[in-house]
């Protein structure tokens, strides 16, 4: 079990889990070199919402979609609110998203669907990507993980919609956590820690360190990892990429180390026709 970036095209980098069979569901995380866009959304900027050229963004999401042998002109993204609502999709969705922001899913911070050959994206700078994959029912799904999507378990809630809609078994599905902020940069405040401290008692010792006296860092790896394994989610299928996107900001965007202004990474997963 392990993630592993490598470049997957001309200049593209894309990040994937080992333990995600890949005859089942093609996915990636993609990293920020490759792409048409200027700065400070250079390059592989994937999302039309944060001020850069819509027709820089669909050539990186073309590009990119292609890379991983999926249809750009067909992906499912929504528009994303640091909330915990949960959508299905299906067919009908196909392209929601895709080519203008204003056809997204609204307001909604995680997909999932048993539709194949429908790409599902999320967008991501430090936030944490949580990837699903139920290899026995044939589902999919991408959860969006900052620290209020976290707090309020939207990792847990969605293998609970997963087991809810396609009948999935917790023993069965596949967790990925991919390259956000980790606890060497992620500093929070008291009124965070606090709200961390009351959602997961117990497990003071997993989110938090202090490098210095005063200062409180919080591991959104470990409360998403805590959260899913109380889900029933195995250990041993939760597959945690521990990339810091701050600390390698070169290669991935970081709210936080650009300065707020910056492009976003995308997750993407979608199933394959079954041969
Ligand atoms: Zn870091």
């Amino acid at each position: 079990m392990s993630f592993e970036l490598k470049q997957i095209a001309s200049g593209i980098w894309s990040g994937s889990f080992s333990s995600f069979p890949s005859d089942v569901a093609s996915h990636g995380l993609s990293g920020r070199l490759g792409g048409v866009s200027e700065a400070p959304y250079d390059s592989l900027n994937l999302a039309l919402h944060v001020g850069d050229e819509p027709e820089a963004v669909i050539v990186n999401r073309r590009r990119y979609l292609t890379a991983l042998g999926l249809d750009a002109a067909r992906l499912v993204t929504p528009e994303q609110v640091h909330g915990e609502a949960i959508a299905r999709v299906t067919a009908r969705d196909a392209s929601r998203g895709a080519l203008s922001y204003d056809d997204a899913i609204a307001a909604t911070d995680a997909l999932i669907t048993d539709e194949e050959d429908l790409p599902l994206l999320l967008c991501f700078a430090d936030c944490t990507p949580i990837l699903f994959l139920d290899p026995v029912r044939r589902a999919v799904g991408i959860a969006h993980g900052g620290w209020k999507g976290t707090v309020r378990r939207i990792a847990a809630k969605t293998v609970r919609r997963m087991q809810d809609e396609f009948g999935s078994r917790v023993e069965d599905i596949l967790v990925g956590i991919g390259p956000s902020i980790g606890p060497c940069c992620y500093e929070v405040g008291a009124e965070v820690a606090e709200q961390f401290r009351a959602a997961f008692p117990g497990h003071e010792r997993e989110l938090f360190t202090e490098p210095q006296p005063g200062h409180t860092h919080l591991s959104l790896w470990a409360a998403n990892t805590i959260q899913l394994e109380e889900a029933g989610i195995p250990r041993e299928h939760i597959d945690c990429a521990s990339v810091c996107t701050a600390c390698n900001h070169a290669i991935f965007y970081s709210y936080r180390a650009d300065g707020g202004r910056t492009g976003r990474m995308a997750a993407v997963i979608a199933l394959k026709k079954q041969s």
